[in-house]
């Protein structure tokens, strides 16, 4: 009987093999994989920013028995899927929060998955957590905050806010009650965490904002006096550092007085602007931040990685260890390892991508230095930005950008300025070269130039100034013609 067994066995060996490819295999596997990414990356710089995508279609009898040939899918890869869309790659895409996609990173991830080290808890890969600690306590440093403070990389900004907003419930509105304090510029992902976290229906006060979109410090105030004097609990006020919209800044060191004062947890979110605490504009720019309770980031934004990364910290870590440790049983008998707290104990995730190591390796390959006049450059390129707009004829731009987005929309002089703008923003998304997106501001139709990819160079801004010019100005002799 164990014999049958044994043939049996042997036989799905056999048929399983196709999962382990021998050396010689893996490495015209990975060379072929290779080669596709450097061409890819070498037609960037002539490749259009969006392209149109119409008529995707699946492989012909997807997921069969029988395995395919890598170059056929790599082909197909190329076609149906890395050419439809927008290509965030490119160094004109400057719409909605660019980062662009380190290839270092990529190089990383590789790693990480062919030795597919468990991040999860210290004990299991102390290396690895190490990492994931060095990482998150580096984070921590950049955003100022003192020793003591905790962090841990998320998915993503939205992921990162939900998990502030748990810590905060636990630290601060355990029982519930307690109220929120936000403008209409908060990321719609504060929503979500908000009503993840079961705060949903929380007294809500949307603060007005002043000319530049930022939070207005006056209303603030009174909303917070306002509650206490009616009894209601001023729980949590989110800050926004850098909004989606307008890349604007509210007034961070003003808001975590009011929060020190009232007993309120500051949390800032931080997912677009929040690391460029990294470099000296940006500091300028962001000052009081260090001042929150908890900051919401995103490297895969502002420190260019590809997608999949946020991080979260907290000023002071032991109330993430507070919210998120839960010891299972069967973990335990591993123990604690000395290199810092386990991710699992920080955050909702038990086993996850080893995260850290596709923000260690560029930071490491590259140097911090890189990293920071990089961000400097963006900045530097979105003043220029404003600056030659503004002086162009018939273009409206608000004040010069807090950070490196700038909104800003054309007055044609006759004729319906909002959909003058739509029209515009429609014309230059198919046509491609550029990729810029909109926003409503008061109702009216903005466009935005969001600045942040690693790619993105003078030479891009020029182009970019060129494309809106012909734009808007062919826009408006057809609009002439149709008029005649
Ligand atoms: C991008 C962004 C988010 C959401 O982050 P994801 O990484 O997309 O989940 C939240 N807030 C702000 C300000 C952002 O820019």
């Amino acid at each position: 009987m164990l014999d049958a067994l044994r043939a049996e066995i042997a036989a799905l060996e056999a048929a399983a093999a196709p999962l382990e490819p021998d050396a010689e295999r893996r490495r015209t596997l990975a060379a072929d994989a290779l080669d596709y990414a450097q061409g890819f990356l070498d037609a960037l710089p002539g490749a259009p920013a969006n392209r149109n995508w119409e008529g995707v279609r699946p492989l012909d009898g997807e997921f069969g028995d029988e395995g395919r040939d890598l170059a056929e899918l790599i082909a197909y890869f190329h076609r149906a899927v890395a050419e439809p869309g927008i290509t965030t790659t490119s160094p004109r895409f400057m719409g909605y929060v660019p980062g662009g996609g380190l290839f270092h990173s990529a190089l990383a991830d590789f790693l990480a998955a062919a030795t597919n080290k468990y991040s999860g808890f210290a004990s299991a890969a102390p290396g690895a957590v190490r990492l994931e600690n060095a990482t998150a306590a580096w984070i921590a440093r950049v955003i100022g905050f003192p020793e003591g403070a905790a962090g841990t990389l998320t998915s993503g900004g939205s992921l990162a806010n939900l998990t502030a907003i748990v810590a905060a419930r636990e630290a601060r509105d355990a029982e519930g009650g307690g109220a929120v304090y936000l403008t209409r510029f908060a990321h719609h992902c504060i929503d979500k965490g908000l009503n993840i976290a079961g705060r949903g229906r929380a007294p809500r006060r949307l603060i007005p904002t002043d000319s530049q979109h930022r939070m207005d410090i006056g209303a603030l105030a009174e909303a917070l006096e306002k509650d206490r004097a009616s009894g209601i609990r001023p729980w949590l006020v989110v800050a926004s550092a850098g909004t989606v919209d307008t890349g604007s800044v509210d007034p961070l060191a003003g808001i975590a007085a009011l929060c020190a004062r009232h007993g309120a947890w500051f949390h800032v979110d931080g997912a677009y602007g929040g690391l460029f605490m990294l470099c000296e504009e940006g500091k300028a720019a962001l000052y009081g931040l260090d001042a929150a309770d908890s900051v919401a980031l995103d490297p895969h934004k502002t420190l260019f990685l590809p997608y999949g990364t946020g991080a979260v910290v907290v000023r002071d870590g032991r109330h993430l260890l507070h919210a998120f440790s839960a010891s299972a049983d069967y973990i335990q008998p591993l123990g604690e390892t000395g290199v810092g707290p386990s991710p699992a104990d920080l955050s909702p995730e038990l086993t996850r991508h080893f995260r850290a190591l596709r923000l260690w390796l560029p930071l490491q390959a590259a140097g911090v230095a890189a990293f920071r006049a990089a961000q400097s450059e963006k900045i530097g390129l979105a003043r220029y930005f404003h600056a030659r707009l503004a002086a162009l004829d018939g273009w409206e731009v608000g004040g010069p950008p807090d950070l490196s987005i700038v909104a800003f929309r054309f007055r044609p002089g006759r004729g319906n300025t909002d959909a003058f703008n739509d029209r515009l923003l429609r014309r230059i998304q198919e046509e491609g070269r550029l990729f810029l997106s909109g926003t409503r501001i008061d109702g009216a139709p903005w466009l935005r130039c969001a600045i942040l990819s690693f790619r993105t160079h003078l030479a891009h801004i020029d182009d970019a100034i060129d494309v809106l010019v012909r734009t808007a100005a062919a826009l408006q002799s057809e609009g002439r013609l149709s008029a005649q």
